[in-house]
């Protein structure tokens, strides 16, 4: 057996990021920028007023009360074409630019007006509710490394600067294929020794629930023909994908033949690794097309996604950070195991309770149950021994956060 972490590596090594490619920004939400983004203009681009109310010069306001005469109104959107002089004010909106002479706003509520003249009810410091130009972002400066994911306020403040369009990495295409002679489709009937293929269509989700573009390669029998031309046409067909999943056919079984296909077409290594479940991993490069072949069973399949095909993804997204954050939590009753040299990820329910993560496994910790995986909301990180008494602190991996997308959808 080889160790999680070793394992990790060794795919992450023979994953690259694509080349990037030049998009307009709108089009770019959740794709991750490839070149520095700077601007040519000020946020804000003048000097305005951050409240409505009346532009006045702060030394008149000593000694409030103070009445001044008020010399005109300043839209947002428009240039005054007057000037503010000692005893008088303009009113003012929100945004609109600052009148010369005038180096304060009072706010509307402080004042009280009478026909041409507003009294002042308080004194005002110099740049009262003033936002000067550049307070945001000065022109010349850089306003987004390399390496960002663009959320919607990123896009927000490309729009700002007028940035219309910006070097990302591009989507990626993932093909999905299950393999097994067991598996059917639909709902055909069962006949004896047969269940219905799961994988494909979760393993799909995941990568929609990503922002990614999954292309079902369909139902594969274990046949060595039919598994080399999925792959093949997969990796380099026509319209070849990016990478590759597959599940099944990566075991100690006789009809394994994912990875003697795998063996064949590409540098594969057949990986051992110390975890439960998901400890069967292919991994290759067929071509330059990274190929994952994971485990059959359901549950391994998932995990095994989370833990080996989502950090390459995302650095093949271009994304600085890959991993999974780990978060404490304590366990509301014990998750027990038996000591195997091996890392358990355990399907658990995570809760918050006065600000703290606690979990309970979610079901029956099979890897062939799959319902239980879907009552869960965590992985637990249950180290090799005896497992963790009720009480105690684990480490957590969060599933389905709502933040997760990767990519353009
Ligand atoms: P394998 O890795 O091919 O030895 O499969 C391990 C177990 O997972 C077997 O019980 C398979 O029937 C089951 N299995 C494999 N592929 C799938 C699938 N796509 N959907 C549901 N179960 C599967
Ligand atoms: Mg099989």
């Amino acid at each position: 057996m080889i160790s999680l972490k070793d394992a990790q590596e060794y795919v992450l090594q023979h994953c690259r990021v694509g080349s990037p490619e030049i998009r307009s920004s709108q089009s770019s939400l959740g794709l991750v920028l490839a070149e520095e983004v700077s601007t040519n203009e000020n946020v804000p681009p003048f000097d305005n007023t951050a409240m409505d109310g009346f532009a006045v010069r702060s030394e008149d306001t000593l000694g409030a009360p103070q009445q001044l005469e008020i010399v005109g109104t300043i839209p947002a959107g428009s240039t005054p074409d007057f000037s503010v002089s000692s005893g008088q004010a303009a009113r003012i909106m929100t945004g609109a630019p600052l009148p010369e002479g005038a180096d304060a706003v009072v706010m509307v509520e402080l004042t009280k007006v009478e026909e041409d003249y507003v009294t002042v009810q308080k004194t005002v410091p110099q740049g009262n509710h003033i936002r000067r130009a550049g307070e945001d972002l000065k022109s010349g400066q850089v306003v987004f490394e390399k390496g960002t994911r663009l959320t919607p306020t990123h896009l927000g403040v490309l729009a700002s600067i007028a940035c219309l369009e910006v070097s990302v990495f591009p989507p990626l295409k993932i093909g999905v294929m299950s393999t097994g002679d067991e598996l059917i489709e639909g709902e055909t009937p069962l006949q004896p020794g047969q269940i219905r293929d799961s994988n494909r269509h979760s393993l799909l989700a995941l990568l929609h629930d990503l922002g990614l573009e999954g292309v079902d390669l369909g139902l594969i029998p274990d046949s060595e023909e039919d598994i080399e031309a999925t792959i093949r046409s997969a990796c380099f067909g026509e319209d070849s994908c990016d990478a590759v999943i597959s599940s099944g056919g990566v075991s100690m079984g006789d009809f394994d033949y994912v990875k003697v296909v795998l063996d064949r077409l590409g540098d594969m290594q057949w990986m051992q690794v110390a975890i439960k479940p998901a400890k069967p991993l292919a991994f290759g490069l067929v071509g330059d097309t990274p190929v994952f072949g994971l485990p059959g069973n359901p549950v391994s399949s998932m995990v095994s996604f989370e833990l080996f095909v989502l950090p390459a993804l995302k650095k093949m997204m271009g994304e600085s950070e890959i991993w999974a954050p780990q978060i404490r939590a304590i366990a509301d009753s014990p998750l027990s195991r038996r000591p195997d040299g091996k890392t358990h990820f355990a399907r658990v329910q995570a809760s918050i309770e006065d600000g703290m993560y606690r979990v309970k496994f979610s079901g029956g910790q099979g890897s062939h149950q799959l319902s239980a995986m879907a009552d869960s909301n965590a992985l637990a990180v249950v180290p090799d021994g005896d497992g963790i008494d009720e009480g105690e602190f684990v480490e957590i991996i969060l599933l389905h956060q709502l933040t997760r997308r990767l990519n353009a959808s």
